[in-house]
């Protein structure tokens, strides 16, 4: 669905190609397909005709009537519209000034909250001692899977008693253990539901007060559509975002939801996962995004 984006503004600027000046009805014909491109890849509508809207203003200077090469120019201002949207210069995590920093990792089930914990546990090695932490209590795998992932990747583990089904009261118990083993950084893996649900943001709300994370992170799949925006939106207006991780870049070029998320929730998307292995994270690139976008 997304190849689709990148053929049809090939499409369009191939139209555009060889023209020496850019008429309004021009620029008219290659924002009616932009549109049509983005909300078909599943970009929410409110972020199109924004785009589409700032598009329209640079285009329509005399830049563009003027120029040798209107098809690239346009293609340019389109590129920079999508950096703009999705945050140009890459956030990094943040660090509370006064030891522990938690960072508490919320999204749906199989967005990769687990293997996203323990990525950020073995990015922030350098400088800190992390401690993964499993609060995602209803996944009955999701516990020993965190063990597992901290373990190899020489992280220290913090989890339930056999049996232990409050997930809240770990997330407490948590911060004496940091302490004792002199870790300056938690990170909560939290449960996830494979839809939104009102009990489950209720144990994150108040898992939130307890333990006043200095980062929320939505965790995001990005093979997922529209559907991304009423996710972002519901853990934003629920919990108030401080971040987004997009996971599974790796996979099929995705744009539409970092697009959209951004928009949605309008906190960064801070970090990229590329792969299943927990080496597999990168800081987010805006730029590199756009260019996988329309290519
Ligand atoms: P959770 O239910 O949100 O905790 O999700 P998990 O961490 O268990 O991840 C679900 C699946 O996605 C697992 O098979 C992970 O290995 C996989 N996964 C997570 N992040 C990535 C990623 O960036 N790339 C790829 N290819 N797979 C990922």
């Amino acid at each position: 669905m997304f190849d689709s984006l990148k053929e049809r503004f090939e499409n369009i600027f191939a139209n555009l190609r060889g023209k020496g000046k850019l008429t309004e009805e021009d620029i008219n014909i290659a924002l009616r397909e932009v549109r049509r491109a983005l909300l078909e890849a599943d970009v929410n509508f409110k972020v199109v005709k924004d785009v589409v809207e700032a598009i329209r203003t640079r285009a329509t200077g005399r830049q563009v009537v003027e120029s040798v090469t209107p098809s690239q120019l346009i293609f340019t201002i389109v590129y920079e519209e999508l950096v703009r949207i999705m945050g140009d210069a890459p956030v990094p995590l943040a660090v509370s000034p006064k030891p522990p920093t938690v960072y508490m990792m919320v999204g749906l089930q199989g967005s990769g909250k687990t293997t996203t914990s323990v990525k950020i546990a073995r990015r922030m090695l350098k400088g800190h001692k992390p401690l993964v932490v499993a609060c995602d209590l209803r996944r009955p795998a999701a516990v020993d899977q965190l063990r597992v992932l901290a373990e190899k990747a020489g992280v220290p583990f913090f989890g339930p008693e056999p049996g232990e089904r409050d997930a809240v009261a770990v997330a407490k118990k948590s911060r004496a253990f940091a302490e004792s083993r002199l870790c300056d950084l938690i990170i909560l893996d939290t449960a996830g539901r494979l839809q939104l649900d009102d009990e489950l943001m209720c144990e994150l709300e108040e898992m939130k007060s307890a333990s006043e994370p200095t980062e929320i992170l939505l965790v995001v799949d990005s093979m997922t559509g529209q559907e991304a925006v009423n996710v972002a939106d519901a853990f934003n207006k629920r919990l108030g975002l401080t971040g987004v991780v997009l996971t599974k870049l790796d996979g099929d070029a995705r744009g539409g939801p970092a697009l959209a998320v951004r928009a949605a929730a309008g906190v960064p998307i801070k970090l990229a996962g590329c792969g299943e292995k927990t080496e597999d994270l990168e800081l987010f690139d805006a730029r590199r995004m756009a260019q996988r976008i329309i290519g």
